[in-house]
C-alpha cells in the first residue's frame, strides 16, 4: 500500500492514478500514455502542480473558484460548523442555521421575487429538482398534461439522466439511453456559427422565435418551461445576440410558460452582476445556481424559486430531497464566500473595472491571424478560431482538433485555458488582477502564435468546404 502524498513522484502519482481513479470526461487510453497533471496546492488565481510548475487557471478551476484559491475564511467556516454540527438534514420539518440563513442571504441577492430556496449539492441535482418541480407545479395547478420542457441543443445542464437529458450535448445523449422522454429541442443562437448570412440581429430573433414554433407545436397546454444558460457556458461561452433574450422573454410570458434560468456559472458575479439573468435583462420562475456559490470549496448547489411557484409547490408534499440538501458545512461555507464577494466589492470590481479591461484586451485578440471573434460578457468569453475570418469558415478538419492543437500550446505556457469544438474559452477566478489580466493575454497570444506555426506544418489552416 503506498503512503502518497505531493511529495511522490509524479510518474509514480499518474500510475497509481490510471490504475484506480475514473476521471470524468476523459478518454481512459489517452490518460493512461500521458498521464494526469497533478495539481498540488493553488492560491488566488495560480495552480501548482507535482512537476513544480505554476500555472494561471483563466477557468477557475470549472468556472467556479470565484473568490480564487487559498481564502483561509472559507476553510476556517467549514471548520467551526464541523466542530458545532456536521451534519443534520433538512427532511420532515427539521431545519439548522447554516440552511436558515443561506436561504434568507440569497432571497436578499436574488432579483425580483425569487425569494424561496431548495437545495442540492450541484447543479445536476438542482436542476434533475427544477425537471420534477415544473411538472408538479402544473400538475398542482390542475394542468397535468403541462409536462415538456424547451431546451436548446449545446446547452449543459448536468452529467446525471435529468440534467443530461435537459441538456443539448449529442455526445452525451449517445451514451446511457439519453435523453428521457418529454424534454424538446430548439437551436442555440450561436450566431459565428450557425448565423449565415443574416445579421446577427436578425439572426437572435430567428432562433428565440424557433421557441414559440416549438410550442406552438407542442401545444402551449402540454408545455410546462424553457431552461437556458443566460449565456451558454460548456457549449463554448455563446453569448446570444442582443435581440434574443428579449424575445425570449416575451414569448415565455405570452404563453403562459415558466423560465428557468441555469445561472450555474452566470450566477455569483461572473457576468459583472449577482445574476446572469440581470445583465441580460430576463425574470425568470426559477434560477439554478451551483459553483460560483461556494467558489467550489464545498459542494453545493439549489434552485431558488419564485413567490408564485414557492406557494404551489408548498401546497402538497414534493417527494424529492437529497441527503445533503442544505448540508450545514457546504451552507457555512456559502454564507462566508458570499459575505466575501460582497464585502469586497467583487462584483462591482467585475462589472466596473477588471471586466471592461479584460474585455478590451480580450477583444485585441481578434488581431491574431487565427482569431475570428472574440466573444466576453464580465469574466467569461470565447474566441472562434478560424481559417478564414471573411466567410466565418470551420476548419475542414474535424471540429476540435484545431482547438485541441491550441489548448496544449496553452498547457505549454501554464495557461489553462479550454477549447469547446474550436472555440478557446475562458472563465478566470473573478478577484484576476489587471496585472494577471495581461499575463493571459500575453500567454494567450504566445500559445496562439505557436498554435499557428504548428497549424501551418500540419496542413490543418484548410478552410471547410462550406454548405
Ligand atoms: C456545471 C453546470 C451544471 C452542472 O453542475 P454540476 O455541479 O457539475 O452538477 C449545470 N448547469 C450549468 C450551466 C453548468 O455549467
Amino acid at each position: 500500500m503506498p503512503n502518497l502524498s505531493t511529495n511522490t513522484p509524479t510518474a509514480e502519482l499518474q500510475a497509481v492514478d490510471a490504475a484506480h481513479h475514473m476521471h470524468p470526461f476523459t478518454h481512459g487510453a489517452g490518460l493512461a500514455d500521458k498521464g494526469a497533471r497533478i495539481i498540488t496546492r493553488a492560491d488566488g488565481v495560480w495552480l501548482n502542480d507535482s512537476d513544480g510548475n505554476r500555472i494561471l487557471d483563466a477557468m477557475a478551476g470549472l468556472w467556479c473558484v470565484n473568490v480564487g484559491y487559498g481564502r483561509h475564511e472559507l476553510a476556517e467556516a467549514a471548520a467551526r460548523q464541523m466542530r458545532e454540527l456536521p451534519y443534520y438534514n433538512t427532511f420532515f420539518q427539521t431545519s439548522h442555521v447554516p440552511a436558515i440563513a443561506l436561504a434568507e442571504r440569497l432571497a436578499e441577492l436574488a432579483p425580483g421575487d425569487l425569494n424561496h430556496v431548495f437545495y442540492a449539492s450541484s447543479g445536476s441535482e438542482a436542476n434533475d429538482t427544477n425537471l420534477r418541480l415544473v411538472r408538479t407545479y402544473w400538475a398542482e395547478k390542475g394542468q397535468p398534461q403541462k409536462q415538456w420542457v424547451i431546451s436548446r441543443w449545446n446547452a449543459y445542464h448536468g452529467s446525471s439522466v435529468g440534467s443530461g437529458s435537459l441538456g443539448g450535448m449529442k455526445g452525451m445523449h449517445a451514451q446511457g439511453g439519453m435523453p428521457i422522454p418529454g424534454i424538446a429541442y430548439i437551436d442555440q443562437p450561436n450566431w459565428w456559427a450557425e448565423g449565415g448570412d443574416m445579421t446577427p440581429e436578425d439572426f437572435g430573433l430567428e432562433r428565440a422565435r424557433q421557441l414559440e414554433a416549438k410550442i406552438l407545436e407542442l401545444g402551449p397546454e402540454n408545455v410546462a418551461a424553457f431552461i437556458a444558460e443566460p449565456v451558454q457556458g460548456a457549449g463554448g461561452v455563446i453569448v446570444p445576440p442582443e435581440t434574443y433574450w428579449p424575445e425570449i422573454q416575451r414569448i415565455v410570458d405570452q404563453y403562459g410558460i415558466l423560465l428557468i434560468a441555469d445561472e450555474v456559472i452566470c450566477g455569483f458575479g461572473r457576468t459583472g452582476n449577482w445574476f446572469g439573468c440581470q445583465t441580460m435583462g430576463i425574470r425568470p420562475d426559477i434560477m439554478t445556481i451551483a459553483k460560483g456559490l461556494s467558489s467550489g470549496y464545498q459542494p453545493i448547489g439549489g434552485s431558488i424559486l419564485s413567490d408564485a411557484v414557492a406557494e404551489v409547490i408548498s401546497g402538497c408534499e414534493f417527494n424529492h430531497g437529497y441527503t445533503y440538501s442544505g448540508h450545514p458545512v457546504a451552507c457555512a461555507v456559502a454564507l462566508e464566500n458570499l459575505r466575501i464577494l460582497q464585502d469586497e466589492g467583487i462584483v462591482e470590481r467585475v462589472r466596473d473595472e477588471t471586466g471592461p479591461y479584460l474585455k478590451e484586451k480580450f477583444e485585441g485578440l481578434t488581431e491574431h491571424p487565427l482569431v475570428g471573434e472574440a466573444k466576453i460578457v464580465g469574466m467569461m468569453g470565447s474566441l472562434a478560431l478560424t481559417p478564414d475570418k471573411a466567410s466565418r469558415s470551420a476548419f475542414a478538419s474535424e471540429a476540435g482538433t484545431v482547438g485541441y492543437v491550441c489548448r496544449e500550446r496553452c498547457f505549454a505556457n501554464n495557461l489553462i485555458m479550454r477549447h469547446v469544438g474550436d472555440r478557446m474559452i475562458i472563465s478566470p477566478p473573478l478577484v484576476i488582477s489587471r496585472e494577471e489580466i495581461d499575463d493571459l493575454i500575453n500567454r494567450a497570444w504566445r500559445s496562439l502564435d505557436e498554435a499557428h506555426v504548428l497549424l501551418k506544418e500540419q496542413g490543418l489552416m484548410q478552410a471547410a468546404v462550406s454548405n
